[in-house]
């Protein structure tokens, strides 16, 4: 197929859905400047991820961990929304998109213009901590400045319990209204339209299976082939920007695109 053919095709599939849940990875970031995991240049490359059960266990990884963030959380912090969380916030706009599930945890879907509580985040959300005991939120600028002046992992003033990045680490379970909303749009949409995700790691790796059991059309865009790509009514080895990008551009330009 070239690549006007897959454009066409990927056109066809999106302007006549009315309900496209979209499940993204790190992959969709990556045009934003942030580095996704598994790929040449990706973070594992680099160091290994603390797990949940190191994090508890040890007041040395929770310094080693807050230590990463502050280096990682500046590269967050300049990242900005980029063409492909941009065209997923136009197919809302236009009325086509229902909900996005992201493994990302980097809060770019929310700040493109889709609202909050149409985003689920599997993985939780870097851009603030809480507390593993109560569970209340923390906010990241006075742990820095404490971090740095004590160099002590934080610890809440409410219940005195382990503060941590709100995000999901290895080891720790997923979070539970999360999954169950992800499972509810998954079997509800009409087209699955899954972003920059390797499709290896489960339960979130199910979720295409779900959609496509449950009458959803199936499309993979990635950058290399996925183990799923079998299963997909259109599957694209690409860039999310360029080729999502044009192609919901395009749509959005012609007179009758909006389904409100
Ligand atoms: P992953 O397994 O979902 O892999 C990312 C995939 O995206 C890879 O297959 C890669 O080829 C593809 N990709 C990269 N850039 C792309 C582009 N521009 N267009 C199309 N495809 C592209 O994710 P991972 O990297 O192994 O990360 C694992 C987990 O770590 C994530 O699920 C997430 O929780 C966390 N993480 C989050 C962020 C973030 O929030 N931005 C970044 C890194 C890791």
């Amino acid at each position: 197929m070239t690549s006007a053919d897959t454009s066409s095709r990927l056109h066809r599939l999106l302007g006549a859905a009315r309900r496209i849940v979209a499940f993204t990875g790190a992959g969709i970031s990556t045009e934003s400047g942030i580095p996704d995991f598994r790929s040449d240049d990706g973070l594992w490359r680099r160091m290994r991820p603390i797990d949940f059960q190191d994090f508890l266990a040890s007041e040395e990884m929770r310094r080693e961990s807050w230590r990463r963030k502050a280096v990682s959380d500046s590269t967050l912090e300049m990242a900005k929304p980029n063409r492909g969380h941009l065209a997923l916030c136009t197919l809302h706009r236009l009325g086509h998109l229902q909900s996005v599930i992201t493994q990302n945890v980097d809060g770019l879907h929310q700040r493109s213009g889709i609202p909050a509580e149409q985003v689920i985040e599997l993985h939780g959300n870097a851009t603030y901590a809480a507390c593993l005991g109560c569970g209340e939120r923390h906010e990241l600028a006075p742990i820095f400045e404490r971090f740095r002046a004590t160099g002590d992992p934080p610890l809440c003033e409410l219940c005195g319990g382990i503060v941590k990045s709100a995000t999901i680490s290895f080891g720790q379970a997923m979070p539970a209204v999360a999954m169950a909303r992800a499972e509810q749009e998954t079997s509800s949409c009409d087209l699955f339209l899954v972003l920059g995700t390797s499709l290896v790691v489960y339960p979130a790796a199910g979720f295409p299976r779900i959609a496509k059991i449950h009458g959803a059309k199936l499309v993979i865009l990635n950058r290399e082939p996925t183990d799923q790509d079998h299963l997909a009514d259109l599957a694209i080895a690409g860039e999310i920007g360029p080729v999502l990008g044009g192609v919901v551009e395009t749509l959005a330009r012609e007179p009758g695109a909006a389904r409100h």
